[in-house]
């Protein structure tokens, strides 16, 4: 079966990242998450002291793009990737609200956006990859051979990260979720860089009111439908 790569766009919270490692996992594919790569970068920031208010030290930022250094590595005990930032593990320090409200402006800066870019077409080089962020089917890998574009109502959207937060032990209230979805999809549709955009070619998935099984259902669908041809 021939190796292709899978590209899945969306807004945030839609179920991209579910998604992806159901895909990934069912067809032994490497899933990469970019947002936690932005993510990332921006915990980066805040901790050197780069952030005033909402305004982020380019110059400074610039300077240190060299000596950020992002890898995964699976952890067998979740069964799922951890983000590594210089060699630390990262993957709860970046879920948390306060990177979720800094990480829009991070992420439409062309000099981060560039770094993170060249290093996600790397990774996806041999293909039999699934890869998902905002940017993946438009910029990243305009001919990937699947792409999806992924949505679902704000409000949807915003109930899904409040119990995964939760869950996490983050105490956080709906409108404050809410609010910072609403928020990362005005900045993140409407950025000079590299906008959220649906690709022409992009199927889209609205999953407002499908269950996990009729998504992975669909998803099984297109991506057998792809490989096959
Ligand atoms: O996917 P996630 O919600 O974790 O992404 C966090 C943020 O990173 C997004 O709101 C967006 O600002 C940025 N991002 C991006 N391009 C990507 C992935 C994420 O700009 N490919």
């Amino acid at each position: 079966m021939k190796k292709i790569i899978i590209a899945i766009d969306g807004y945030s919270s839609s179920g991209k990242s579910t998604m992806a490692k159901e895909l990934a996992k069912e067809t032994g594919y490497i899933y990469i998450d970019t947002g936690a790569m932005y993510r990332a970068v921006t915990l980066y920031a805040l901790r050197q002291g780069y952030f005033e208010g909402n305004h982020v030290n380019e110059g400074k930022l610039k300077a240190d793009m060299p000596n950020i250094s992002i890898s995964f590595q699976f952890n067998p005990s979740t069964g799922k990737s951890d983000t590594f930032l210089n060699g630390e593990n990262v993957e709860k320090e970046i879920r948390s609200m306060e990177v979720a409200k800094k990480v829009s402006l991070v992420a439409s800066l062309s000099f981060v956006r560039k770094a993170m870019v060249a290093q996600q077409q790397a990774m996806g080089k041999e293909k039999g990859i699934v890869m998902d962020g905002r940017d993946i089917g438009t910029v990243v890998f305009p001919d990937a051979e699947l792409k999806l574009f992924v949505t679902a109502s704000p409000e949807v959207r915003a109930r899904r990260r409040v119990e995964e937060l939760l869950a996490k032990g983050e105490k956080v209230s709906y409108e404050e979720v809410l609010e910072n979805v609403k928020e990362r999809d005005y900045l993140d549709s409407t950025r000079k860089e590299s906008p959220l955009r649906q690709a022409k070619d992009a199927l889209v998935l609205d999953n407002s009111n499908m269950s996990r099984a009729e998504q992975e259902a669909w998803l099984k669908e297109k991506f057998e439908a792809c490989v096959k041809e």
